[in-house]
């Protein structure tokens, strides 16, 4: 490439870039056009000069042939989210369960041992349970904070540690160095499922993490568009092991999401930072309720786990918090809980999270319905639980719709 072409493409980055930069700027070379923003390749095949092109870029499997295979959107995201990660690669998925699952094809086989958090997202513990079950992995579920029940779980067939933090509802925070030490003591590899804090928050690769997992649904994209998820690891992971499964299962990103997760990515430690300040606020509010019992959050002083979180989280909590609204019985407890949520005329009453819409849920119902009572109680899902993803809206509009519930309860 001539000096002219470089100067027009910033097809090279300088050395030492910082995360913000990397954010808006990694991405493949742009087109001969100079677009800057990156541009959106809707198409399923590419175009070769020759048949002799076309068998070279078919056995080496690097260059576009196919957009199973490969596409330049999804290059670019794929880039972007390495440099976030501070991982060599990373490759895109059609959802976050679908990373999961290139991870189980790529790392297991039949008599493998896996040691998972038993606070992991619902669906994974499906996923891992049940789908890996019927083929003869083995799943271990344990303690989210405790270190001696992973410890106690390896065998001789244990192939992965997979671990999530911060847990969805209650914000439970486990110690990737931690386990990631222990892990590698076994002769095993830690995935993190980075979704809730993102690179911009915890980096669990530069903890010892092998593989960080993400649903890029949520912060990622951050406003609620499209699905997406990735793995980011060693080139010698994400290339030659879950590279070739992808190829050959299918569980491609589509271009389109591919670019949304990119341009979201641009806003992705403005977003998380914003978010985290709106959430620890609306946290220190509610723990100042009568109305209310328990408030987990990990930028709270309170929490169990603070001072990890706040090492490993870069000193955010993270936007997505819970509380226990009061109640004498679970009937009571869900009754009022129900009336917070359907007395908010501004927040979402939705599941999900990582929006710049406010969301709120109720977990016993919804993400955690599947449980029985008896498991939610171990769980720590109360029927007055109420999840909280704080959005962007002015926090006082936030506040003054859960108060809306809040002041209107029989127990005030
Ligand atoms: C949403 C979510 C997933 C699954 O991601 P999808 O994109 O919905 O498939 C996995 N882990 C966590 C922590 C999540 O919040």
């Amino acid at each position: 490439m001539s000096d002219d072409a470089r100067r027009l493409a910033r097809a090279t980055l300088p050395e030492g870039l910082r995360p913000e930069t990397l954010a808006v700027r990694t991405a493949l070379a742009p087109s001969q056009h100079g677009e800057n923003s990156e541009a959106l390749f809707l198409t399923t095949a590419y175009v070769q000069p020759d048949a002799e092109t076309s068998a070279r870029k078919f056995s080496a499997s690097e260059d576009f042939t196919y957009s199973r295979t490969s596409n330049p959107t999804v290059r670019s995201l794929e880039a972007r989210l390495a440099a976030l990660e501070g991982t060599e690669a990373a490759i895109a998925t059609s959802t976050g369960m679908s990373a999961i699952l290139l991870l189980c094809l790529g790392l297991l086989k039949a008599g493998d041992h896996v040691v998972c958090s038993r606070s992991v997202f619902g669906s994974t513990i499906n996923l891992f349970a049940k789908e890996f079950g019927k083929f003869g992995v083995e799943t271990t579920f344990v303690s989210q904070t405790d270190v001696a029940e992973w410890r106690a779980a390896i065998r001789p067939t244990t192939k992965l540690f997979f671990a999530e933090t911060p847990t969805n509802p209650l914000t439970d925070i486990c110690d990737i160095r931690a386990l990631a030490d222990l892990a590698h003591d076994a002769g095993a590899l830690l995935a993190v499922d980075n979704t809730y804090s993102t690179p911009a928050l915890q980096r669990p690769a530069a903890l010892g993490a092998d593989i960080v997992m993400h649903s890029a649904t949520k912060y990622m994209d951050g406003q609620g568009r499209v699905m997406a998820g990735a793995l980011c690891g060693r080139a010698a992971l994400i290339h030659d092991v879950f590279g070739p499964v992808l190829r050959t299962v299918g569980m491609t990103l589509s271009p389109f999401n591919a670019w949304v997760v990119l341009k979201g990515l641009e806003t992705l430690s403005l977003r998380m930072k914003a978010q985290s300040e709106q959430a620890l606020a609306v946290a220190l509010w509610l723990q100042a309720q009568p109305e209310i019992d328990n408030v987990y959050y990990p930028g709270l002083a309170s929490h169990p786990q603070h001072d990890l979180a706040m090492r490993q989280q870069s000193g955010q909590g993270g936007a997505v918090l819970s509380f226990d609204v009061k109640g004498n019985t679970p009937e009571e407890a869900r009754a009022a809980a129900f009336h917070v949520i359907d007395s908010t005329r501004v927040i979402s009453i939705a599941t999900n999270l990582g929006d710049t819409k406010t969301i709120i849920t109720h977990p016993a119902t919804t993400s955690h319905g599947r449980l029985s009572e008896a498991q939610r109680q171990v769980a720590g899902i109360g029927q007055g639980l109420i999840r909280l993803a704080v959005g962007l809206e002015h926090v006082d509009d936030i506040t003054d719709d859960l108060l809306r519930g809040l002041s209107t309860l029989t127990t005030r």
